[in-house]
């Protein structure tokens, strides 16, 4: 049996003549950048997150520069963030000219430490970046708390996120801004890039629509710099079909998770630490993610199985070699870096079949015997 990471040909199947048919009137409209579509899905996507505003951008990493420049973070500026994410995060923090400073993460969620991050504040501090990884929310309480008291603001990096909820409170609700990915592999993915950022600021969300074409208002006059990133109108048609099926799938991911971890627990015992989703979170479970022993082993032979599996991520930011100036060594975060050896993804999609769970954990089970 094969077992991919993420197979999203059965998805495409059930959505295809849909999927041809909005294209097909995207292709005869002639309107191909910022029209009816994108602002139908910004709607959609802010009623969905319990937000005033959406604001559509060419992709999730944009959309986080582009929420850090709105929100004045700019260059001689700090932004705290986790070094255990997606390179894209502090890479939007380096991009809006700013100095990433990293604090170590929880090791049960895999998300930012709160304790740890007033240590990390200067006079210099501008924003916290909490990144909901694997689809958990992290800890917001504590760091609305905090950013209040030291006026910063926070950018929620939801790429892996959207539908998620804390205490009852949307992704977007409680920070200054939280940002979207529409990459193909994320749980709401487009046909190529896109990306939104949802905020309930009047000022964010009016700066952050100016930002994305060019800082223009009116066209062709320059207040602001800004460049060029907008969601296309194709990939918004290929959204707006896919967004009423999203709960659907989150549901069917959770289910797919709670099959895992049941499955694991008779079949494993306390062998893996299974993924825990804290009360009072929506966790969509984006990534189902292990903590293991002899992890690189244990993939190895799984893919010789036919099983694809995913580190997620194998190095910590504060020492990937493009931040080596920011003079950060490895020791510094040390849960980040137990996490990095620890961590691994197993396949997970809402179409993911009962047998293909099987056979994931009882060659899991093999391996460990
Ligand atoms: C995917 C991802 C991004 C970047 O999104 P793109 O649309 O690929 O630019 C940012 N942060 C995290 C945590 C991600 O998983």
């Amino acid at each position: 049996m094969r077992v991919p990471m993420l197979d999203l040909s059965e998805q495409y199947q059930t959505l295809r003549e849909d999927m041809i048919s909005v294209l097909d009137d995207v292709m005869g409209s002639s309107r191909f950048i910022l029209g009816d579509n994108v602002k139908k899905l910004e709607a959609d996507v802010a009623q969905y997150s319990n937000t005033k505003y959406a604001v559509g951008v060419g992709n999730g990493s944009d959309a986080i520069h582009i929420a850090l420049q709105a929100a004045g973070v700019e260059a001689g500026h700090e932004v705290i963030t986790t070094p255990f994410t997606f390179f894209a995060t502090a890479g939007a923090i380096a991009r809006a000219g700013a100095t990433p400073v990293f604090v170590d993460i929880d090791p049960v969620t895999f998300n930012i430490d709160p304790s740890k991050i007033e240590a990390a504040i200067t006079d210099k501090t501008k924003a916290i970046i909490p990144v909901h990884l694997y689809g958990q929310m992290a800890d917001m309480d504590p760091i609305v708390e905090i950013a209040n008291k030291h006026n910063l603001a926070i950018v929620e990096d939801a790429a892996q996120a959207i539908g998620s909820t804390y205490k009852g409170k949307s992704v977007g609700e409680l920070g200054t801004a939280a940002t979207y990915s529409f990459f193909p592999t994320k749980n709401l993915g487009a046909y190529g890039d896109g990306g939104m950022i949802v905020t309930n600021n009047d000022e964010m969300a009016e700066k952050m629509s100016v930002i994305r074409v060019h800082g223009s208002k009116p066209k062709y006059y320059h207040h602001v710099l800004g460049y060029n990133s907008r969601l296309d109108e194709l990939q918004a048609a290929v959204l707006n079909v896919k967004f009423p099926h999203l709960d659907k799938w989150s549901e069917m991911r959770q289910q797919n998770a709670a099959t895992y971890t049941q499955l694991l627990k008779e079949q494993l015992g306390d062998k893996v630490v299974t993924p825990v989703a804290l009360e009072n979170r929506r966790h969509v479970f984006h990534q189902y993610t292990l903590r293991v022993e002899k992890r690189d082993e244990l993939q190895a032979y799984l893919k010789e199985q036919g099983i694809d599996t995913m580190v997620y991520y194998p190095l910590c930011l504060h020492i990937q070699p493009v931040f080596k100036d920011l003079g950060y060594k490895e020791g510094d975060f040390p849960e980040a870096e137990k996490a990095a050896k620890e961590a691994v993804s197993l396949p997970m999609f809402p179409e993911l079949k009962l047998e293909q769970q099987e056979y994931v954990v009882s060659q899991i089970a093999a391996f460990y015997k």
